[in-house]
């Protein structure tokens, strides 16, 4: 089958590899959709980093049946979150497979991964409806996050992004007011919106030093900031104003699928719509070239193996 193998920075390869099959506990996936997610952008840019999970944002329909597994069957569509996925064909073990509802769309079921790391982070967060929260960064992360409290019912979300098409898709997805940080200078526009006092809650989704310290100082006395951007570098933050207005950070890295799913279901979201581009597996390169762009004009890229 034909694998896009990472072997280095800026180098992917489209190889021909050995079509894996299922042990015992495991299902094959044939692959429709692998989403391009931040941390393999990171991987593609800045090198490996531990336990790598390039390519996890899969789905697919399954093929073949290891062992003792029950509770699927061959044919089945389904979401499949394993590194390695930009393949044409994915072994995964069945607790990492998610059946796909009927009437969700196959581009639906490629971003309910992301959607799931959101919900990881505002379940972690303790985040509650009558929250303020800023996020800053409206790439699939910010985004993702923003759907996720619209889900939840909070109404006072503000973001932050120096692109011109991630502000404006945070717009159309429903943000209160978007700012762009190269204008704006945002921790005293935020503390203008609520009273002087700071949102509830930030929401980091960069990876960078700014957007760290803007979310430092735009919540209130006791507030929250979660940390969800992967950064490359080291963040120089002033940790006197951290301790006197006993800040809160929590950093977060997993995925919650059933709370995903549950709003996905009953709320109504469409985060298919960060989708901007699908790609067949021959141009993954040209997919992450697209996002290391400085203009951020694609947000959330599939690749179709
Ligand atoms: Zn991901």
């Amino acid at each position: 089958m034909k694998a896009a193998i990472y072997h280095g920075i800026r180098d992917l390869r489209i190889e021909e590899v050995p079509e894996p099959s299922p042990k015992a506990g495991e299902v094959k996936v044939r692959v429709k959709y692998c989403g391009i997610c931040g941390s393999d952008l990171h991987e593609y840019l800045h090198g490996p980093f531990p336990q790598s999970p390039f390519g996890h944002e899969a789905c697919g329909q399954i093929v073949e049946i290891g062992q003792g597994v029950s509770g699927f069957q061959e044919g089945d569509p389904v979401l499949a979150f394993r590194k390695g996925a930009y393949a044409e064909y994915l072994v995964l073990p069945k607790e990492r497979v998610i059946k796909k509802p009927e009437d969700m769309s196959w581009e639906r079921a490629a971003v309910v991964e992301p959607l799931a790391g959101a919900a990881y982070a505002i379940e972690k967060g303790g985040i509650r409806p009558d929250d303020t929260v800023l996020i800053a960064g409206c790439g699939p992360v910010g985004l993702m996050a923003l759907l996720g409290l619209k889900a939840m019912g909070a109404e006072k979300v503000y973001m932050t992004d120096p692109s011109e098409a991630r502000r404006k898709k945070a717009e159309e997805l429903g943000a209160s007011l978007v700012m762009n940080p190269l204008i704006d200078k945002i921790p005293p526009q935020v503390k203008g919106l609520s009273g002087g006092r700071g949102v509830d809650v930030a929401i980091e989704a960069v990876g960078i030093e700014s957007t760290l310290k803007d979310c430092l100082a735009s919540v209130r006395y006791q507030g929250k900031v979660i940390v969800q951007g992967i950064f490359t570098d080291r963040a120089a933050v002033h940790m006197l104003g951290f301790v006197t207005r006993e800040t809160i950070m929590i950093g977060t890295n997993s995925i919650n699928p059933s709370l995903a799913m549950t709003w996905i279901e009953t709320k109504r979201i469409r985060p298919e719509l960060i989708i901007t581009q699908i790609l067949p597996l021959e141009k993954i390169t040209e997919g992450f070239e697209a996002l290391a762009q400085k203009t951020k004009e694609q947000i959330k890229i599939l690749i179709e193996p």
